[in-house]
C-alpha cells in the first residue's frame, strides 16, 4: 500500500515525474526554485524535462520494475502527460505516493468515464453523450442525438485527432471506419460562442486555487492562444472546478476546457489532471505559476496567492514557429519560453511567448 503525507515536505526532498515533455521541464523549473529536485521517467534519452532535472531514469512505462525503483527513490510522483499506463500508475502508487491519484487518471483517460463523473458525480452540464461500441450503438445513438453531433475515441485524442463529426447518415459508415471502428462516444455538436478554460489546484488540506477564466483560440486544431483574463465573470467556472476536484479528492493542478455558449452558459468539454497548455501565462502574471502551484499542491505547501498583476497573452510556437526566436527575442513586454527541442516537426510544441496585455485593476481577478 502506498504511504499517505499530509503534512509539508521538506525542501530539498525529490519530486518523481512521469513524462519527459516540456510540461516536465516547466515543473522541473518551479520545483527547482523551491529547493526540491526532480527525477524525472522517460523513455526517451535527454527529454526536455530531464535536461533540467537532478535525475532522470531512461525505460518503457511497461518495464514496472523501473518504474517502482524509481517511485522508491521519490518523496512524492506525478506526472505530465494524462495517458499514463493504469499499471505504470499503479506501480508509482506502490513506490511512492503518487499525486493526483489514479482515480484523477482513469477518469481523464477514458470519455465515457470522464462525461459519466462531469454529469452525475460532480454534476457539472457536458454535452448530451451516448456510449458507442459497435455500428449498431452509432445508427441508435444518432437518432437520440442528431446532427450535427461528434462521435469521438473513448481513449487517447487529443489535438482533434480521433474525431469525426457526423452531419448526416451517410457519413456513419465513414466516421466508424476512420476511427477504426474502436470504443468511442457521440456527443452533441456544440455551437459554441467560444472556448475558454479555468486552471484550478486542490492542496493536500482541501484548499481550492483558481486563476480567472481564460479564452483559448486554437489553429489546425492545436492551442494557438490563450489570453487571461477572458472577457466576462470566472464565478461560475471556478465553481465547477471546485465541485470536479472536490469530488476526485484531488490533489494537484487540473485543467477544465468548457465551451462558452451566447448566452454565456458553460459546457464542460474535458478535464486534464496535470498543468495545462493554457496555463502558461500565469508563468508572467506576476503571480505563482500553475508549475509552481502544482508543486504545492502534491507537496503539501501552502497554495499562496494567486492574483495576477496584469494580462498576458499566451502564443503557442509550433513546428518552424520557433525560427522566429529572435524577434521574439526583442519584443517589448514579452517573456520567451524555450523546451530545448532539437527538430521543428510539423505540430510539435517547441516554445511560447507570453505577451503582458493592459487589463483595467479591477477587471484582472473577476
Ligand atoms: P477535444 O479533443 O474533446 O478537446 O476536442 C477538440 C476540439 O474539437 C475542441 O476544442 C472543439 O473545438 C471541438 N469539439 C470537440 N467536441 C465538440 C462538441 N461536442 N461540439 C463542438 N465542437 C467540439
Amino acid at each position: 500500500m502506498s504511504r499517505e503525507m499530509f503534512s509539508p515536505l521538506a525542501t530539498g526532498s525529490t519530486i518523481g515525474i512521469l513524462g519527459g515533455g516540456q510540461l516536465g521541464r516547466m515543473l522541473s523549473a518551479a520545483a527547482s526554485r523551491l529547493g526540491f529536485k526532480t527525477h524525472i521517467y522517460c523513455p526517451e534519452v535527454g527529454s526536455p524535462a530531464a535536461q533540467l532535472a537532478a535525475y532522470e531514469t531512461v525505460a518503457p512505462y511497461e518495464d514496472l520494475d523501473s518504474v517502482r525503483d524509481f517511485a522508491e527513490s521519490c518523496d512524492v510522483v506525478t506526472y505530465e502527460f494524462e495517458n499514463v499506463p493504469e499499471f505504470t500508475a499503479k506501480a508509482a502508487a506502490v513506490g511512492s505516493i503518487l499525486r493526483p491519484g489514479p482515480k484523477a487518471l482513469a477518469t481523464a483517460q477514458d470519455r465515457i468515464a470522464e462525461k459519466t463523473f462531469l454529469k452525475n458525480t460532480a454534476k457539472v452540464p457536458v454535452a448530451p453523450f451516448e456510449q458507442i461500441d459497435t455500428i449498431f450503438d452509432l445508427k441508435r445513438a444518432v437518432k437520440v442525438i442528431g446532427y450535427p453531433c461528434v462521435l469521438k475515441t473513448r481513449r487517447f485524442g487529443y489535438d482533434g485527432k480521433g474525431q469525426y463529426v457526423l452531419k448526416g447518415e451517410d457519413d456513419i459508415a465513414m466516421a466508424w471506419e476512420t476511427l477504426g471502428e474502436q470504443p468511442s462516444i457521440l456527443e452533441g455538436f456544440i455551437a459554441f460562442k467560444r472556448e475558454v478554460s479555468i486552471i484550478a489546484a486542490r492542496g493536500v488540506n482541501g484548499e481550492i486555487a483558481s486563476y480567472p477564466l481564460i479564452e483559448n483560440v486554437h489553429k489546425n486544431h492545436i492551442l494557438h492562444t490563450s489570453t487571461a483574463p477572458a472577457d466576462g465573470h470566472s464565478g461560475k467556472a471556478k465553481a465547477f472546478a471546485r465541485y470536479i476536484l472536490k469530488e476526485l479528492n484531488y490533489f494537484g493542478v487540473m485543467g477544465i476546457e468548457f465551451f462558452q455558449m451566447e448566452s454565456g452558459d458553460l459546457i464542460v468539454n474535458e478535464i486534464a489532471p496535470r498543468v495545462h497548455n493554457s496555463g502558461h501565462w500565469t508563468q508572467n502574471a506576476g503571480c505563482i505559476d500553475q508549475f509552481e502551484l502544482h508543486i504545492r499542491a502534491i507537496t503539501g505547501w501552502p497554495l499562496g496567492h494567486i492574483q495576477l498583476k496584469h494580462g498576458v497573452q499566451m502564443t503557442n510556437l509550433i513546428g518552424r514557429d520557433i525560427e522566429n526566436w529572435d524577434t521574439h527575442a526583442r519584443e517589448p513586454d514579452s517573456f520567451l519560453h524555450l523546451y530545448g527541442k532539437k527538430e521543428p516537426k510539423p505540430g510539435r510544441k517547441m516554445g511560447h511567448v507570453n505577451r503582458i496585455i493592459y487589463v483595467p485593476r479591477g477587471q484582472l481577478n473577476k
